[in-house]
């Protein structure tokens, strides 16, 4: 994994749940597979696509990602405005 200074990333629900993807992730080509930051491969046509409201309310939260970048941002200040 790179470190080159990207905070925090997106949050998406996909069909595997909601993950946390870098902010590369959404500059992707179209039709290729996507790492979310705990390593599953997500298709990067579902990562752009606007996920309903009721995605985000059934998805559930992937907990490694959460770790991930709880651990990456070392605050509790987990404001993405
Ligand atoms: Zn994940």
């Amino acid at each position: 994994m790179r470190s080159d200074g990207t905070k925090v990333g997106l949050w998406q629900p996909v069909s595997s749940g909601r993950h946390a993807f870098g902010v590369a992730a959404r500059q992707s080509e179209p039709g290729c597979a996507t790492e979310a930051l705990c390593g599953a491969e997500v298709d990067t046509d579902e990562l752009q696509q606007v996920a309903d409201e009721l995605a985000w309310i059934r998805g559930n939260t992937c907990m490694e990602c959460w770790k991930i970048l709880a651990a990456r941002d070392g605050t509790t200040s987990a404001k993405s405005s």
